[in-house]
């Protein structure tokens, strides 16, 4: 399996971030590099599928 690389500074290593971008209303997470910072991925905030499944939950559809 291939190793993931940051294609800025070549490290193997991530982190997710909790970000507020300016002019945005919503949070996001970023994926980034540990070392550099580089960001690789975007994800939202919120895990939609776990905030589906509690809703599905609470209406007993689950
Ligand atoms: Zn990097």
């Amino acid at each position: 399996m291939a190793v993931s690389t940051c294609i800025k500074c070549g490290n193997h290593t991530f982190e997710m971030v909790e970000v507020s971008p300016q002019e945005s209303k919503f949070k996001l997470n970023f994926i980034q590099c540990v070392s550099c910072g580089g960001v690789v991925g975007v994800q939202d905030f919120y895990n939609i599928g776990n905030f589906v499944k509690n809703i599905a939950d609470k209406l007993g559809i689950s």
